[in-house]
């Protein structure tokens, strides 16, 4: 049997300020060691003071999008040269946000994943169904859908991305998905990404979705379930370490 190392990955969104990411990365840091590796996505203004703050600590640090095109006239975007000029070790690419906000296609989310892997950046690839899909039944073919352009896009390189499963109706919605509802598609991806690649009973599969102190461990202990990709929780240190501890 595979022993994977858990993750466990703090999704900030557009939350923060200077003197709240101090505060933040100092509880973060107060509390090592971590049996898990632990990393923090921050907005882009603040990538450059978190990657100091970090330097020479186990705590990761990544961005919360990355651009699928190299350079050039793409007004507002953020390359993963860029990113990896900082030393950049995750993007979170895919997220249901950008997926709704900004009219992230499937392909534009593998397009996004591929940039980061060239650059060495880890994507971690969000997939998800809507409460709607959910209820339809459609729960596994969406998902699936949503990474089959990923394994498309990379071919073999599949074995070098995070995966991320987060139920949209389970986002920031206090709804957490049971233990046995995101084990389930956890599964699924898993058969899915073996399909295509031998490496994937090393790849790591993250949930996220209302993960909290009190529901984390359970969650983080089911079989193909491998840390998580936190929000709300993600924002108070005592939070996030218990979080983080959970793995
Ligand atoms: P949440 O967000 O933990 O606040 O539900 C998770 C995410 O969107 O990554």
């Amino acid at each position: 049997m595979t022993t994977r190392h858990k993750l466990v990955v703090g999704n900030w969104k557009m939350h923060g300020s200077h003197a709240a990411n101090a505060e933040l990365l100092q509880g973060i840091l107060a509390a090592r060691p971590f049996v898990a590796e632990v990393a923090v996505c921050v907005p882009f203004p603040y990538l450059s003071e978190v990657a100091v703050t970090l330097s020479n600590s186990s705590v990761a640090w990544g961005s919360q999008d990355c651009s699928a095109h190299v350079q050039g006239a793409y007004t507002g975007e953020v390359s993963a040269t860029m990113l990896a000029e900082f030393g950049c070790r995750y993007a979170i690419v895919g997220h249901s946000e950008r997926r709704a906000f900004h009219g992230e296609s499937d392909q534009l989310v593998a397009d996004k994943a591929k940039a980061a892997l060239a650059k060495g950046i880890t994507p971690i690839v969000c997939v998800g169904e809507t409460l709607e899909q959910r209820e339809a039944g459609e729960t596994e073919a969406v998902v699936k859908r949503q990474l089959s352009a990923v394994i498309h896009a990379l071919g073999q390189c599949i074995g070098e991305v995070v995966v991320a499963y987060e139920p949209v109706w389970a986002i920031g919605t206090g709804r957490t998905a049971s233990p046995e509802q995101a084990q389930a598609v956890h599964a699924v991806l898993r058969a899915q990404l073996a399909a295509a690649t031998p490496r994937a009973s090393d790849m790591k599969l993250l949930y996220g979705g209302s993960v909290k102190p009190d529901n984390a461990a359970i969650l983080f202990s089911q079989a193909d379930i491998d840390g998580g990709l936190i929000g709300g929780a993600a924002l108070k240190a005592a939070d996030f370490v218990a979080v983080a501890r959970a793995a």
